[in-house]
């Protein structure tokens, strides 16, 4: 460490060099939560070049490299294992460096904050879709390594679909551009795609191109009660038969909301479901999602948030369900899978009798119009093995209905072992193998996704 401390000095400002203890605290651990480690240094590089001459020192001495962005992972998947593990911030490279209006792309540094990029899109009459929860605080960056999503996947899909170029260094000090300002790229193999979701491992993402649409008018949101969630899922499968497409449909079920219903003023407060619809529409179409969901049976009722308080109280309300959880109970065993949209109703209900075989209340909330489910086992205090051995059971039923471990938050530490029960020796073998080509000294962010 003393002589790659020595080579570091030759390449990086002092400034760019965080040894001390106080500094290095906030790195020590991310929004999971789940481990506190101290990396020997934290290293906040401001271009390319500097980013280029750590990737191929740490070669020389053998040290891996941990790519930070904001730390709002869920999943580990920044933490470190080992004194020989730095972390790389991205903070310092935060410019948006261009917003073009003619091909309707944004060119941006990684450490950007993603709700800067569409707060300044949209003050050119543009738009860019992801939405993560975390978008205040997480780095668009961050987002492409682990493929972000949120409410408005249903109609505009993943961060994946908005990234048309990226600038990346391997983990050999190699720069790689791949794709660019162009929408259609037919042109060999997609390695641009091969790094979307890869936590770190395979690139460090350096400069990022992104897709802008038009921004969409008259947006109107409703909020809808149900007397159960088995209800609330018959009616947001009528809208797509009506060919009726919002643009979010974030389901509640009891339990959340009967913690939620504790601190805000929600309608209907025995309502035992309930979802926050937006449209990007005339507002007749309000009047027609009333006549559908009267006919369903368990509907209560719809509100329309045409009052901006309204609107961002309830949404407010549906930001901090995991906030409103932890502070009710001592311990959450979490999971973020993703099954077939038609499939939602079978998996809640295959969920929700695991946690009354066990008798521990579930939570469950997430995005209709996709079929993520956040999942939430509400402990009475943290039993380890109990955990493990119901979160197991509730992957076998994702499983069964083919569905995925994470529709969003990515793998990290937590869900290695889960990744392999769902996609089989074979493929970690072969994820092993792009590793290799990529990373063949194995510095960047080992670990992570698998073993
Ligand atoms: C309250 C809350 C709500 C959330 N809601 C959502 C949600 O709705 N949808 C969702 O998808 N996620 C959500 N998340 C999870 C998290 O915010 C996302 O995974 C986000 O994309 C991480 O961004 P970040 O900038 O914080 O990245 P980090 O947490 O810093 O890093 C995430 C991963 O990407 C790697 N990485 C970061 N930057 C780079 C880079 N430039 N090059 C290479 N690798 C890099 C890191 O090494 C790490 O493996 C939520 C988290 C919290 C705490």
């Amino acid at each position: 460490m003393k002589e790659f401390l020595e080579e570091l000095r030759k390449i990086l400002n002092k400034d760019s060099i965080i040894q001390d203890k106080d500094l290095i605290d906030k790195y020590s651990e991310d929004k999971s939560t789940i481990y506190k480690s101290y990396p020997p240094l934290v290293l906040k590089p401001k271009n390319l070049n500097e980013i280029v001459n750590i990737v191929k020192l740490c070669n020389k001495y053998k040290i891996s490299i941990t790519c930070w962005g904001a730390g709002t992972s869920v999943t580990g998947s920044c933490l470190v294992f080992s004194e020989k593990n730095i972390i790389l911030s991205l903070e310092r490279l935060n410019k948006i460096l261009e917003i073009d209006t003619e091909n309707l792309i944004a060119v941006v540094e990684p450490g950007v904050i993603t709700y800067n990029l569409k707060e300044e899109v949209e003050k050119v009459n543009l738009f860019y879709p992801p939405d993560p929860a975390s978008f205040e605080s997480s780095t668009i960056g961050g987002n492409v390594s682990t493929n972000a999503g949120g409410p408005s996947t249903v109609k505009y899909g993943v961060t994946k679909d908005y990234v048309t170029g990226l600038e990346v260094v391997t983990g050999k000090g190699e720069v790689l551009k791949l794709g660019g300002k162009v929408i259609k790229n037919s042109s060999g193999y997609n390695l641009k795609d091969i790094f979307i979701g890869s936590e770190g491992t395979l690139g460090i993402i350096t400069k990022i191109y992104l897709k802008l649409l038009p921004k969409p008018e008259n947006k109107i949101s409703v909020y809808v009660t149900f007397e159960n969630i088995f209800n609330l899922f018959e009616a947001t499968n009528i809208l797509f038969k009506n060919s009726i497409l919002p643009s979010s449909l974030e389901y509640m079920d009891d339990v959340v909301l009967k913690y939620l219903t504790k601190k805000y003023n929600l309608p209907d407060k025995n309502a035992k479901a309930s979802i926050i619809i937006d449209l990007e529409d005339s507002s007749e179409k309000i009047m027609r999602l009333y006549e559908i969901f009267e006919k369903v049976e368990g509907f209560i009722n719809l509100y329309p948030l045409d009052n901006p308080v309204r609107e961002r109280d309830i949404w407010n309300a549906r930001r901090s369900i995991g906030e409103v959880l932890k502070e009710n109970c001592s311990f959450i065993g979490k999971a973020d899978i993703s099954v077939p949209r038609g499939t939602l109703k079978k998996v809640i209900s295959d969920i929700k009798n695991l946690g009354k075989k066990y008798n521990i209340e579930v939570a469950c909330f997430g995005h209709a119009g996709d079929g993520n489910i956040h999942v939430n086992f509400l402990f009475e205090e943290s039993l380890n093995i109990k955990e493990n051995e119901l979160l197991f059971q509730m992957y076998q039923i994702v499983k069964k209905y083919e569905g995925v471990p994470s529709g969003e938050h990515g793998i990290g530490v937590l869900k290695k072992e889960i990744l392999k029960d769902f996609v089989g020796e074979n493929q970690i073998i072969i994820m092993k193998e792009i590793k290799k080509i990529f990373d063949p000294n194995n510095i960047l962010n080992p670990k992570k996704v698998f073993d």
